[in-house]
């Protein structure tokens, strides 16, 4: 099928592409990205915008920018820029390695990074980064700008705190200290599949481990009692944190044991792969 007929902008600036939104979210209208994901729901005619707000032409939110502390990425970067960018890479390795599971070439050319955070499937690979990094997500509208964590920003399947009138517009991660462990693990069908389970982790020396799964639930979660587990460091006994990772899971209402186990397996991989893998 073809999408239902829609008015297309194409607006160079953020402040313009804002008002656009203000006018047109109230009927539904809204902003295009790389389109990746809404398009093929047009096709579906899962969703019908009356009007779509190109946001490809609006340079302010390309920048990739990289300081001692922090990472910063405007919403409309590339998930190809994220994989391959040499100041994603250096500051954060991780995020850098995730972006190559996300689909193929041709969908991690066209989509963004703010396009995966913002359409939040539980399964995709940028949000589950976000809430590892505790990223902070700034969103404006036509009249005001706020920022949210995104520990609070993903509330449920395809589903944010994001006001139908804000355009998500930079992500800020704070770059981890050097000596941190890292490792992220997946399970697809084949490779550039959506996650069916997957594992992010980080182990700062002397900080407190962060671990992330998703793929499971109705978003990415943070897995606290296998963060306890890991405070000893990386070579921890495999079944205690297999036991953690199944409290974490049924904490979260995983009660698929086929889920629980895969994601213990998820978990497990990527905290051996945190053993060789530092910043
Ligand atoms: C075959 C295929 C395989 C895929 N495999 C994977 C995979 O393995 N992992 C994965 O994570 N993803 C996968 N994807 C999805 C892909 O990563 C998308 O690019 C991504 O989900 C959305 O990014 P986008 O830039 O294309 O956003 P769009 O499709 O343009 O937009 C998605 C939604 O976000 C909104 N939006 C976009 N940008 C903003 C913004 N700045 N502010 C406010 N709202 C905004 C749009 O209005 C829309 O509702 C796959 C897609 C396809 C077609």
């Amino acid at each position: 099928m073809k999408p239902a007929m829609m008015e297309y902008y194409a607006p160079t600036g953020l402040g313009e592409a804002a008002t656009l939104l203000a006018e047109a979210a109230e009927d539904g209208g809204k902003v295009i990205a790389g389109g990746q994901s809404l398009i093929p729901m047009m096709n579906f005619r899962l969703v019908r915008p009356p009007v779509l707000i190109d946001l490809g032409g609006v340079a302010e939110l390309t920048s990739v920018q990289v300081s001692n502390s922090h990472l910063s990425l405007g919403a409309m970067v590339t998930t190809a820029t994220v994989a391959s960018s040499e100041q994603v890479r250096r500051s954060w390795p991780l995020l850098a390695h995730a972006a190559t599971w996300v689909g193929h070439d041709q969908i991690r050319n066209r989509g963004t990074v703010g396009g995966s955070v913002v359409h939040a499937d539980p399964s995709a690979e940028m949000p589950a980064v976000m809430l590892l990094a505790d990223a902070r997500l700034e969103v404006r509208s036509a009249t005001a700008s706020r920022t949210v964590d995104a520990a609070d920003f993903f509330w449920g399947y395809l589903s944010t705190s994001l006001e139908e009138d804000e355009i998500l517009v930079r992500l800020t991660l704070e770059v981890p200290p050097t000596g941190t462990r890292w490792g992220f693990c997946e399970f697809a069908q084949r490779h550039g599949d959506f996650a069916e389970a997957g594992a992010a982790c980080l182990l700062p020396p002397g900080g407190r481990p962060r671990v992330v799964t998703f793929g499971a639930a109705d978003r990415p979660f943070r897995a606290t009692e296998t963060e306890s587990v890991l405070v000893a460091g990386p070579a921890v006994d495999e079944k205690r944190l297999r036991r953690a990772v199944s409290g974490d899971a049924a904490r979260e209402g995983i009660t698929d044991r086929t889920k629980v186990r895969l994601l213990g397996t998820m978990v497990q991989r990527a905290v051996a792969m945190a053993r060789d893998q530092q910043v």
